[in-house]
């Protein structure tokens, strides 16, 4: 009995148990799995996605940290590492995967960056010719534009009269958003539907097909192997409010493809005994990023405009420049001092905020991730390369600020100084503090299934397939063999299609 039917697909219509038959199964359907279908289906396969968070529509996304952190983030957006600095490093859940709640900033992958790929990884796929065309397909397919002056407002503007002041090569960022009103909100879901993210555009693409079925609150966690091959995986359906398991999926298929992200697939493959821990959920990477809050006497209102609009580019020095704003109570997290009259005040002054960060290309540091029985364990080791350069970063973003005219800065740093004169800059910032004193985030989590030239050296070749294994590949931000220093979900349709591309031409 074969349950597969093109279409969405949620836990309201399973039936107890729900068996699937297809020429490839897709897990996880967020940048890669859903460029990874769209190249599928165009070739006429038949998919079948399978998600472990629920389809959304717009009008589903509610202003509500509890309630997206409960139904669009991984672990509750609970997920933090632990090492030498400690870091939320959120992720997304759903249909759409972490473009529902990105900022929808697109670069392109960095010419170097590929180079790097292929001369040192052996990644000879990733040609300049070969990802260009991805790009420009993927620039048509996600509406990537530079949104109007009009929606950018003031967080943005005010970072754009502070960088121009210094003499900074910095522009609007382009974003996959064509639509945006800049109503502030992206990590909540874009209410407005103005957002492109690939649920609406790469996978609306495969489901237009009508060969791919998307299997949404499903978690797959096991599979079944004859051989070198795999030939079925199986998991649970979910009820999608309480998240509970309420019965059983299983998919057989002639292919596999693991999109399930730079936590999920790593820890999927090595909890199947698909690979080991020599490089499988090692060298993560995930672009660390000190945020700065700014004080001016003018009115900001940070919370409205694009959420991430601007940037300045130092990637040759080895970090970007980007404003940032969150909603109040995120605010809140950032201030040095959590309790007491001074962060009363700048929360009543929140208003004449403005919020940008610095955004570090790592390449000295790297952490893992493993599962145990508490839930999966991230650790990452902050370099002392990589926070120099974070540290010039913030420098340089406070001198950014100053020049808007801001009264005074504050860095995310737990050694409470805020910065006021220029003079004050390098006290505040000081190269020599400890990595554990920094307030960082991350949202870029890469590397953990990369690609390479050998099994000595990777977990996946060149095209994406899984060493030793006949039939499974890996579509997702985890092939990186090194962060980008620029933000990753372009990068990663690409690899989607890269690897989608591979399996339907069989090389
Ligand atoms: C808050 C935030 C802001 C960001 N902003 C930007 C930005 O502005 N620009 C940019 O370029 N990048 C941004 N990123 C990063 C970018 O969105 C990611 O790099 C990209 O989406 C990664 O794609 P992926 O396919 O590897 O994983 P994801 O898009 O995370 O998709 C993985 C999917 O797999 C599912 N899954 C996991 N395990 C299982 C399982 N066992 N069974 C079934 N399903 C499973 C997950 O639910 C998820 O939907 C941001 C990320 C976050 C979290
Ligand atoms: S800022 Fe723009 S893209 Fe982000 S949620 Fe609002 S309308 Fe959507």
């Amino acid at each position: 009995m074969n349950d597969w039917r093109p279409g969405k697909h949620s836990s309201e219509s399973y039936p107890a148990h729900v068996e699937l038959e297809v020429d490839v199964c897709i897990i996880g359907a967020g940048a890669g799995g859903s460029a990874a279908a769209a190249a599928l289906t165009g070739a006429g396969l038949t998919v079948a996605v399978l998600e472990e968070g629920s389809h959304w529509r717009p009008s589903d996304f509610r202003q509500e940290t509890s309630f997206a952190f409960k139904h669009l983030y991984q672990e509750r957006g609970m997920r933090v590492t632990r090492g030498n600095v400690v870091m939320p490093l959120p992720g997304g859940r759903g249909v759409g995967g972490s473009t529902l709640i990105n900022s929808a900033i697109c670069f392109r992958t960095p010419p170097s960056v590929m180079k790097e790929w292929r001369e040192q990884y052996g990644c000879e796929r990733v040609t300049d010719d070969r990802f260009n065309g991805y790009f420009d397909r993927i620039w048509k397919t996600i509406g990537v534009t530079v949104n109007p002056v009009a929606v950018q407002r003031n967080n943005n503007l005010i970072f754009k009269q502070g960088a121009e002041a210094l003499g900074l090569k910095g522009e609007f960022m382009a974003r996959s958003a064509p639509g945006c009103v800049g109503c502030g909100i992206c990590q909540y879901g874009c209410p407005t539907g103005g957002k492109f993210s690939v649920d609406r555009t790469f996978m609306a693409e495969a489901l237009g097909t009508n060969l791919v079925g998307v299997y949404a609150d499903c978690r797959v966690s096991k599979v079944e192997t004859v051989g070198d091959r795999v030939v079925a995986v199986s998991g649970q359906t979910l009820h999608p409010d309480s998240q509970r398991p309420q019965g059983s999926i299983r998919v057989s298929a002639k292919t596999f493809v693991l999109s399930a992200g730079p936590i999920g697939s790593p820890l999927f493959l090595l909890a199947n005994g698909l690979a080991d821990s020599t490089h499988c959920g090692q060298h993560m990477v995930v672009h660390p990023t000190c945020g700065l809050l700014a004080r001016f006497e003018q009115e900001i209102r940070p919370w409205s405009g694009v959420t991430q609009g601007y940037y300045v580019d130092c990637w040759e020095k080895g970090f970007l420049l980007q404003t940032y704003s969150v909603t109040p109570d995120q605010y809140f997290l950032l201030l040095q001092t959590r309790i007491g009259k001074e962060t009363l005040e700048y929360l009543s002054n929140l208003s004449h905020i403005a919020s940008a960060g610095s955004l570090v290309h790592d390449t000295d540091s790297g952490g893992s991730v493993r599962q145990t029985p508490l839930g999966p364990d991230l650790y990452y080791h902050f370099g002392e390369g990589d926070k120099s350069r974070l540290m010039a970063g913030t420098r340089l973003c406070a001198e950014v600020f100053l020049a808007a005219g801001a009264l005074e800065v504050m860095p995310a740093m737990q050694i409470g100084r805020t910065i006021k004169t220029k003079a004050d800059i390098l006290s505040a910032i000081p190269d020599d503090l400890p990595a554990n004193k920094l307030l960082l985030y991350a949202s870029h989590p890469m590397g953990t299934c990369r690609m390479g030239a050998s099994r000595e050296t990777s977990v996946i070749d060149a095209s994406g397939k899984v060493w030793d294994w006949a039939n499974l590949h890996v579509a997702d931000a985890s092939m990186f063999p090194t962060s980008l220093g620029v933000n990753p979900q372009v990068t990663t349709m690409a690899m989607g299609l890269m690897v989608g591309e591979a399996i339907a031409h069989g090389s």
